[in-house]
C-alpha cells in the first residue's frame, strides 16, 4: 500500500503506546465495532480477512479499523464518504442525500459501503486493479460510521459538529459527544477504563437481551447486499429522537442525557459489529457469485451465535 503502510506503522505505534486516545466515532468506537464483528466471522471470512490485512495489523482487523480516519486528509476525496447530510429532515433518501459538496453522486457513507462491497466481491478472481486491502479497511470503517446517529445528521449543523455544548464541565460539540465523550464517560463510570470490559458487556447483550432481534438486524427489504440504506434511515431517526432531542447551542449535557442515550449508542455499536460480520460473510461466501445473495446458503450471524452457545455448553 506504499505510504499508508508507513502511516499504519505510526498509527499502530501510537495505538500501542497510548491506548486508547480519542478521535472520530473515536478509535474506541471503531475498535469495538470490528472486535465484535470478528466474533461472528465465518471461516472463509477469517481466512480472507487475514490474507487482505496489511502485515502491520498483526492479523487483527480491529487494530486498523480507524485507518480511514488516518488517511482522510491525504485522500481528500474520501472525506465525504464518512457521513451523510439531510436537508434538515428526519429521513434519508439515497437519491437526494448521497452526494459530496460538488454534487457528485454516490459520494457518501452508504455509496461507499456499497462500492467497497462490490470491489471485495472480486476477491479471488479478477480484482480489476482494486487494492482490496484498502477496500476492506474502508468497508470496516464505514459500516461503523453509518451507525453513529450523527453521521447521518442535518446539513445545517454538519451532523452536530457546529452545535457547541458542554459535556458535564468540558466544552465540546454535539457530534463529538457521540463520537467520543459518551464512550469515554461510560468506560470511566462503568467499565473501569477497560475497553475489553465494555466490549464484553455489549457482546453479552447481543447473545442475551437482543438475541431475538439479530435476524432483523441482518436483513432488509429488497435485494441489497449491504442493507446500508436501512442503517442510514435508522441513524437519522435516532439522531432526531435522541441525539438532537432537547439540545440547543450551549446546552449542558450531563446525567439525564448520558443515561438515556448510552443504551442507544451501545446498541448501535452492537448492530454495526453484527452487520459488518454479515456483510463480510456474504461477500466471502462465494466471491464469484454476484447478484441476489438471498439465494445463497450461508450461515447467518444468528446461526453462528447459536452454534457458539451449543459448543460452549
Ligand atoms: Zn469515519
Amino acid at each position: 500500500m506504499g505510504l499508508p503502510v508507513i502511516l499504519l506503522r505510526i498509527f499502530l505505534l501510537l495505538a500501542i503506546t497510548m491506548v486508547p486516545i480519542s478521535d472520530a466515532w473515536g478509535k474506541e468506537g471503531h475498535f469495538m465495532v470490528c472486535k465484535i464483528a470478528e466474533n461472528y466471522f465465518s471461516d472463509r471470512t477469517s481466512t480472507a480477512v487475514s490474507e487482505l490485512l496489511p502485515a502491520d495489523a498483526g492479523g487483527d482487523l480491529a487494530s486498523v479499523c480507524s485507518w480511514a480516519d488516518e488517511v482522510r486528509f491525504r485522500y481528500r476525496w474520501s472525506s465525504p464518504l464518512h457521513y451523510i447530510n439531510t436537508p434538515g429532515v428526519c429521513n434519508y433518501k439515497y437519491s437526494r442525500d448521497c452526494h459530496n459538496a460538488k454534487g457528485e453522486k454516490d459520494m457518501c457513507v452508504v455509496g461507499a459501503i456499497n462500492n467497497y462491497t462490490t470491489q471485495l466481491q472480486s476477491y479471488g478472481g479478477d480484482s480489476s486493479g482494486y487494492d482490496l486491502s484498502e477496500s476492506l479497511l474502508f468497508l470496516a470503517h464505514f459500516v461503523g460510521d453509518v451507525h453513529q446517529p450523527l453521521h447521518v445528521g442535518f446539513q445545517v449543523d454538519e451532523g452536530g459538529n457546529t452545535i457547541i455544548v458542554h459535556w458535564y464541565r468540558r466544552k465540546t460539540n454535539l457530534h463529538h459527544v457521540w463520537d467520543v465523550n459518551m464512550i469515554e464517560t461510560a468506560m470511566k463510570d462503568f467499565y473501569n477504563n477497560d475497553l475489553n470490559s465494555m466490549i464484553e458487556a455489549i457482546q453479552m447483550n447481543i447473545t442475551e437481551t437482543w438475541a431475538g432481534e439479530i435476524h432483523q438486524w441482518e436483513t432488509c427489504r429488497g435485494r441489497s447486499v449491504t442493507c446500508a440504506d436501512k442503517f442510514a434511515s435508522e441513524s437519522i431517526q435516532l439522531a432526531c429522537d435522541y441525539a438532537y432531542q432537547d439540545v440547543e447551542e450551549d446546552s449542558t449535557l450531563e446525567d439525564d442525557y448520558f443515561y438515556s442515550r448510552l443504551p442507544v449508542l451501545e446498541k448501535r455499536i452492537a448492530q454495526a459489529g453484527v452487520r459488518l460480520a454479515t456483510i463480510l460473510n456474504r461477500i466471502f461466501y462465494d466471491s464469484s457469485a454476484s447478484g441476489n445473495l438471498n439465494d445463497l446458503l450461508l450461515k447467518s450471524v444468528v446461526e453462528i451465535i447459536e452454534a457458539n452457545t451449543i459448543s460452549a455448553k
